[in-house]
């Protein structure tokens, strides 16, 4: 099972974000938004956005947008601006509690933005920033460098296509850590039949003898399983006392869906 994520060109419409003698924020979170898109497409991780034109919409469409769809995690791409332009450099991200999934994105996505060229502002927690709060899913917006910032904007410029790829590397590997810490589980598989018939009649045996048994339909055969079990032990002990009872047994582990 592959993630889906959520890319979230900030502002749009009438709302240009931050701007910077006539360069506009929402263009650059759009053309990055939309880079980053390409590239984790070409990796197999499916995506979604929250647009991919001109448009306006508000924070809370955006948030709204996101828990409709099929999204498990939520970036937003902005430009950060200061009150006096010219007066910082380097990207942040901003969570709205760092911990959890959401940290891990956060870091990821600095770490390679770093390597990219950019200082590294840190991991920030914005908990009134509707993206962030509103959100179901893990959520980060990244601030890619100050658009009132000549070195940024000439790193953005002509750095763009390692600054996307450095983004969506940090994606990747968040999803892949992740995956890697999602509990695991047992099942107990008793039978596989291309026969539904000859399925539904050993599960109606097992249940009969109180066995917690079900059925699957995976890559084309019918398999009979009883389980779950989190704990290995006990699904050795009912994997034993399957085997008394006659049945030839296969373990199975499987990763748990979130
Ligand atoms: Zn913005």
């Amino acid at each position: 099972m592959s993630y889906v994520v959520m890319l979230d060109a900030g502002h749009g419409g009438w709302d240009p974000g931050a701007s910077y003698y006539g360069r506009q924020e929402k263009n650059d979170n759009l053309n990055l938004a939309l880079a980053v898109g390409n590239i984790l497409e070409q990796k197999g991780i499916p995506v979604i956005y929250t647009r991919t034109s001109d448009v306006y919409q508000t924070p809370f469409e955006k948030a709204e947008m996101a828990n409709r769809s099929d999204a498990d995690f939520f970036v937003s791409f902005h430009r950060n601006a200061m009150p006096v332009p010219g007066t910082a450099s380097g990207i942040e991200s901003l969570v709205y509690e760092n911990t959890g999934a959401a940290a891990v994105l956060a870091r990821n996505i600095n770490e390679e933005l770093k390597g990219a060229g950019f200082a590294d502002l840190g991991v920030i927690e914005r908990p009134g920033l509707v993206v962030l709060k509103r959100t179901r899913m893990p959520a980060v917006l990244v601030e890619a460098g100050f658009i009132d910032n000549e070195a940024d904007n000439r790193l953005f410029d002509q750095n763009f296509t390692a600054i996307a790829q450095a983004i969506a590397d940090g994606i990747q590997k968040a999803l892949e850590e992740e995956e890697a810490m999602k509990p695991e589980y047992y099942q107990i598989q008793t039978g596989a039949y291309r026969n539904q018939e000859l399925a539904t009649q050993q599960l109606t045996q097992l249940k009969s003898q109180g066995f917690p048994a079900f059925l699957v339909y995976e890559d084309g055969l019918y398999k009979v399983r009883v389980g779950a079990f989190l704990n290995l032990d006990h699904a050795v002990a009912m994997e034993k006392k399957l085997r008394e009872y006659g049945y030839s047994t296969v373990m199975v582990k499987k990763a748990a869906v979130l």
